[in-house]
């Protein structure tokens, strides 16, 4: 049991129940399981989320202002800031988390600014509060230099200050790569006005992990409670990857390196019919109106091969993370728990426990992570 900063011993799942006391593991979710101690791989969990009073302090003014109406993101950061367990989770770059980590056996998160980060607060605001997030996280990365990495926020509303601050991020801050919480107000970074950040994350050789985020002014999500993980957010990465592909942005930066999570949002189940389907948006005039049509170099599974790369968060099941490891490739697929969302000792035994090659295993759980976001140490 960790020790708490406020001396208490409290169990991990103890201190998250407080918030999400109705949540239940049933169906196919893991029963128990035995943590590998001296596993012969040091765990890297690749979509560990964060956030900091100032950025919670203003996501939740602007909500209250009703000046962003039908920004269901927005209402989310509001959700979440009512709940105080796990705000202080996020909110802890220190003591409480690195007790969990050691619970759950981790050995480094990557840390990146949860959804929906700085693109909800009022325009104009982002770019400042992406600054202080970054310094923030590196502080943390230089105060616990073996166990954390982190992604650079940015808002994407404001192209030339994200620029300079991934500039900044890179260069100054040693940060691992970038993190967007999907689209921003019903806008995608596939549009050409965004195209001068994809330009610059090759260029400075950053890592893009598009995270999910609530679908916007989306009532049918809603009224239904699919407005998460059951629909709204795979949907959402699933149209901005593909929006991606179809931009022709990987041809256009072909050492753009994209991550998404969720088992690749699904992705990767469907390769076989995005390159049979690919003439429905490929090489068409007309399309995101645009006169002159934008045909792809390769077919679609290509830059599933190529430039994108997958994390397991959320997913600890063995048939699908061997499905994706198979058509992808085992350098493709990450490991990933999603703390403090989704954290489980159970799901870490599944990983532990999977019947994949000892040099598999190690590329899964440390070494792809290490690759692809330049992680050392
Ligand atoms: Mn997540």
């Amino acid at each position: 049991m960790a020790k708490l900063p406020d001396g208490s011993e409290k169990g991990l799942k103890g201190h998250f129940m407080e918030d999400f006391s109705v949540r239940t593991r049933t169906g196919l979710a893991p029963r128990a399981g035995h943590i590998e101690r001296n596993a012969p791989y040091k765990r890297i969990a690749t979509e560990e989320a964060w956030t900091f009073p100032a950025l919670v302090k203003a996501q939740v003014e602007y909500l209250q202002s009703g000046d962003a109406p039908g920004d269901d993101s927005l209402r989310m950061a509001g959700m979440f800031s009512r709940m105080p367990s796990l705000q202080s989770m996020l909110q802890d770059l220190g003591a409480l988390r690195l007790a969990h980590m050691d619970e759950l056996g981790i050995a480094r998160q990557l840390l990146l600014l949860t959804a929906p980060g700085v693109q909800v607060v009022r325009p104009g605001e982002g770019t400042a509060l992406a600054r202080e997030a970054n310094d923030i996280a590196a502080e943390a990365c230089r105060n616990h230099p073996t166990r954390f990495s982190a992604l650079a926020a940015f808002d994407p509303r404001d192209v030339a200050g994200s620029v300079r601050e991934l500039e900044r991020a890179a260069t100054d801050l040693n940060l691992n790569g970038a993190v967007l919480n999907s689209h921003f107000q019903g806008h995608y970074i596939d549009e050409r006005e965004y195209f001068p950040i994809l330009e610059a994350l090759e260029a400075l050789d950053l890592a893009l992990y598009i995270h999910p985020t609530a679908p916007y002014n989306a009532p049918h999500y809603e009224t239904r409670g699919f407005f998460g993980a059951l629909a709204g957010f795979p949907h959402d990465v699933w149209l901005h990857t593909m929006g991606l592909i179809f931009s022709g942005a990987f041809d256009r930066f072909p050492k753009l390196r994209l991550v998404i999570g969720h088992m690749g949002e699904c992705l990767p189940m469907h390769l076989y019919r995005f390159d049979w389907m690919q003439g429905n948006a490929d090489g068409r005039p007309g399309m995101r109106g645009l006169a002159e049509p934008i045909k792809l170099q390769h077919p679609v599974s290509h830059y599933f091969h190529s430039n994108i790369w997958i994390t397991t968060s959320g997913v600890g099941w063995e048939p699908a993370i061997k499905f994706c490891m198979e058509v992808m490739g085992p350098d493709r697929v990450l490991y990933a728990m999603d703390y403090p969302y989704q954290q489980s000792s159970d799901e870490v035994a599944v990983y532990d426990r999977l019947r994949i090659p000892d040099a598999d295993k190690k590329l899964l759980m440390e070494d792809n992570a290490r690759e692809v976001f330049r992680i050392t140490g």
